[in-house]
């Protein structure tokens, strides 16, 4: 578990020590100072929204005057005061369509003696919290705060980044800013419960808006709909080697001018992100193609990790991905994947697990470098996972539930944990290691029955 799921203990002596002693940490913020550096998330020539630094739940979110103001009615006029009060509403209403909310909590605090820029409090509270633990109890940042600023005590699955619309005053869709979003959803009963959140910070939420607008400026109307999933929606992303994973519904193929101009676009951006370069996938698949993938192929165009654009027949052998989009994905354009995919039971997903998995035991058939023996073992620990318990769980979710539950075999998951994340150069030993790898395979095989 990485330590921005976790909670940390809050250094109150240090909190206070700098917010009395300190300069304002609002107006250094806004003077760049990186000291004051927070996550900004909306800003206009009046107000700054920006995300606590250490919050106590996820998505707290805190708004502020650019100028320091001080008591918080009598710093403003009437109609600046609205203007305030519309920009909390406004946030609050983006928040909610992205973190599961049960109560959302508007206050302003501050003190003279410490943090006294007037700001206010814009928090979500997770559904499930027991009345005792709601209201002044849940924002009590002198227990312990979530590591990493994001995450929060909820049984969440993870994050994601949405374009939420921050409506403008008028109301107008006018830029849409993205914003941090929680994932709702259990995890399957029996799998170790898992802190959702990832860093905040440490996926660009401006790629996902910036792909987006790319995106509709290439494909313009034929752009039905943009889907987030993978792990970044299951909540095991991590920020240096996961995959950026997309689903772009369109209204008809892509055509030859449309899949040139999206080659592009594809290229622009991983030579603008170089951190990014052969981590984003996105599948482009025509709604028709979709109502009838179980029966029949259709040609979609796409772009995965190590192969350039290009296109490819699928079927029902996407059927995973799509089950997948359609529960957990994470709408950033477009109507809800149950409207573009069409119902996927449940049996058929875990139809579609089983059959994968016999793949992966012919696949042992070979011997294999250390990379493909880790994706195999975690892939089938994932696939096992999900058969008997119903949910697909993250890989560190999986993995973590088969080292309890198979011992014998945790320190073969470890290594593959290890090999996952090591660069080429630090695997070695590849043909030693494959025989435990097969034989771990085909034991999960057998598990099945
Ligand atoms: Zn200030």
């Amino acid at each position: 578990m990485s330590e921005h799921q976790q909670r940390r203990p809050f250094d109150v002596g240090a909190y206070v020590e700098r917010s009395t002693a300190g300069p304002c940490f609002i107006c250094e913020m806004l003077a760049g100072d990186p000291d004051y550096a927070h996550h900004i998330i909306y800003e206009d020539e009046t107000a700054v929204a920006f995300l606590n630094k250490y919050p106590i739940l996820y998505g707290y979110t805190l708004v502020a005057p650019r100028h320091h103001r001080e008591p918080v009615t009598g710093d403003f006029t009437r109609e600046e005061d609205l203007v305030l009060q519309g920009l909390a509403y406004r946030l609050g209403e983006a928040l909610q369509q992205v973190v599961p909310t049960e109560r959302l909590y508007i206050l302003s605090l501050g003190s003279q003696q410490a943090n006294s820029h007037v700001h206010w409090h814009i928090v979500p509270l997770p559904p499930g919290i027991p009345l005792e633990q709601q209201q002044l109890e849940s924002l009590d940042p002198l227990k312990e705060v979530l590591g990493g600023g994001c995450a929060g005590p909820a049984p969440l699955s993870g994050p994601s980044f949405s374009k939420a619309k921050v409506g403008s005053p008028e109301e107008s869709a006018r830029s849409p800013l993205p914003v941090p979003t929680a994932a709702e959803g259990s995890s399957g009963a029996d799998l170790p419960a898992q802190r959702p959140c990832q860093d905040l910070l440490s996926v660009e939420p401006r790629l996902l808006s910036r792909l987006l607008d790319q995106m509709e400026r290439v494909l313009d109307q034929d752009l039905i709909g943009l889907y987030l999933y993978g792990s970044l929606v299951t909540g095991d992303f991590d920020p240096e080697i996961s995959d950026l994973d997309l689903l772009a519904v369109t209204a008809s193929d892509i055509d030859a001018q449309q899949f040139e101009a999206l080659d592009d676009m594809h290229n622009a951006i991983a030579a603008q992100n170089p951190q990014w370069e052969g981590r984003i996938e996105v599948q482009y698949i025509a709604a028709s193609a979709l109502e009838t993938f179980k029966t029949q192929r259709s040609q979609i165009a796409v772009i995965s990790p190590g192969e350039p654009f290009h296109l490819k027949q699928a079927g029902i052998d996407w059927l995973i991905n799509w089950y997948l989009v359609r529960e957990q994905g994470r709408v950033l354009f477009g109507p809800s994947p149950q409207t573009v995919i069409p119902s996927i039971t449940k049996e058929e997903f875990l139809q579609a697990v089983r059959e994968q998995a016999r793949h992966w035991v012919e696949w042992a058939n070979q011997p294999r470098d250390q990379r493909g023996q880790s994706y195999a073992i975690l892939t089938m620990c994932r696939a096992l996972v999900a058969y008997q318990s119903g949910e697909q769980p993250s890989k560190n979710q999986a993995a973590l539930w088969m080292q309890e539950r198979f011992p014998q075999w945790s320190s073969l998951i470890e290594k593959a944990l290890v090999w996952r994340k090591a660069s080429d150069d630090e695997l070695e030993g590849h043909e030693a290691t494959f025989p435990e790898t097969a034989a771990f395979i085909h034991f999960l095989d057998e598990q099945f029955d």
